[in-house]
């Protein structure tokens, strides 16, 4: 493989775009391939593996396995393409006028192939603080597939002291997100003719009082008084995408569920917005829906919680970050990331990556060749870094 950091990594994000590692399917044959590589180089790896046995994490340090170190972190998977018009194969990376064209081309195995492409320079850097790499699965889904590394951190794993986490900003440097929460509401009632309503509870009804009461709820985040400009909108939302429910027109529904999330601002937890909704629910939806017949049930769960990203201006992240970046202004960006499990574990974290979010989950999706040199030149400074005695 060529010593060149560019052509390096442009041959190792072939070989990761070329593993078809959307979400639902295993991840493995990708994550031998790294640990092939990186074996060649001399780094240990160690795996993650998922409870069915068909997806891993991977974890690598170089340099002294002591606190301190920096995170790199990327996921493997990537969202389907699967009814989108791409112009070729989205798991054969092309190069066109600057471009490399694949799936996960930027998000995320562009940033995974310049840390990897950058390991010999490290393990060159003599490295006083260690460079961990850790690769995730499942990120577009559940957000899940790094926690059992983060809960290694100061147990079987060195504490780190900064993460970056690689999803595509144009290598700016990104100290605030959202978080994402979803969920699932179920209203089971009792049927009965519609003729005499008194003898049933219909489910259709509750569940679209509450709904309602989930859009009240989200104008509320809306006053002056609860925004934060860094982000657009600049308020917490929520959001019901589906419902269905009902099996006639006379006959009182007996059951119907409905599919909604919460993004809140960083320090507007999940938890915080289902108890608005929990509230309503016991107070108010299902008192009503019982009150001809008994054994109405109106249940509600959380699928997934992706904490948001909370600033922290001059945490060692962001100085470190906004450093190497060359930036002295940090952004807030629109999407979730695993960057609020880490901050939720204590390690200052921040995102920054190469390519646009603009070009990600669409067909056609692509790294530039500028942004790739942009992150290799980022990376080459963090050796740079982490080998002075600087800790910051
Ligand atoms: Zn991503």
């Amino acid at each position: 493989m060529s010593a060149d950091p560019e052509a390096r990594a442009k041959a190792i994000l072939a070989r990761l775009v070329a593993f078809d590692s959307v979400s639902d399917r295993t991840n493995l044959p990708l994550v031998e391939f790294v640990e092939d590589y990186l074996g060649g180089l001399g780094v240990p790896t160690r795996r993650a593996p998922n409870a069915r046995g068909d997806k891993a994490a991977l974890w690598a340090t170089i340099g002294p396995a002591v606190d301190g170190g920096i995170v790199l972190s990327g996921h493997t998977d990537v969202v389907p393409t699967e009814g989108q018009p791409w112009s070729g194969d989205p798991f054969a990376l092309r190069e066109i006028d600057g471009r490399l064209y694949g799936r996960g081309a930027c998000d995320m195995k562009g940033f995974g192939a310049a840390a990897l492409a950058m390991v010999p320079t490290f393990q060159a850097a003599a490295l006083k603080r260690p460079i961990h790499l850790l690769l995730s699965y499942d990120e577009e889904t559940t957000c899940l597939g790094s926690l059992d590394f983060i809960a290694a951190f100061g147990a079987e794993l060195p504490r780190p002291s900064v993460v970056i986490v690689g999803e595509p900003t144009m290598m700016e440097v990104a100290d605030a997100h959202k978080g994402v929460a979803t969920f699932q509401t179920r209203v089971t009632g009792v049927e009965a003719h519609s003729a005499k309503p008194q003898l049933g509870a219909n489910a259709i009804s509750a569940a679209c009082e509450i709904v309602a009461e989930i859009d009240r709820l989200g104008r509320d985040l809306e006053a002056p008084d609860r925004l934060d400009p860094r982000f657009d909108p600049p308020w917490s939302t929520f959001h019901v995408g589906v419902i269905r429910g009902g099996t006639a027109r006379n006959i009182l529904a007996r059951e119907c569920e409905f599919h909604w999330e919460f993004r809140g601002l960083p320090n507007f937890s999940s938890a915080a917005a289902l108890a608005l909704v929990q509230s309503y629910v016991d107070e108010i939806a299902l008192p009503r829906l019982r009150r001809f017949a008994p054994g109405p049930q109106i249940s509600t769960w959380m699928e997934v919680d992706v904490p948001g990203l909370a600033a922290e201006t001059g945490s060692a992240a962001a100085t470190l970050a906004l450093r190497l970046a060359r930036s002295n202004r940090p952004i807030a960006v629109s999407y979730a990331t695993e960057a609020g499990h880490f901050q939720r574990a204590a390690v200052p974290t921040v995102v920054c990556g190469p390519g646009s979010i603009d070009q990600a989950h669409k067909p056609d999706e692509f790294l530039s060749t500028a942004q790739l040199a942009e992150c290799l030149a980022f990376l080459g400074r963090l050796a740079e870094q982490a080998s002075s005695d600087f800790v910051g």
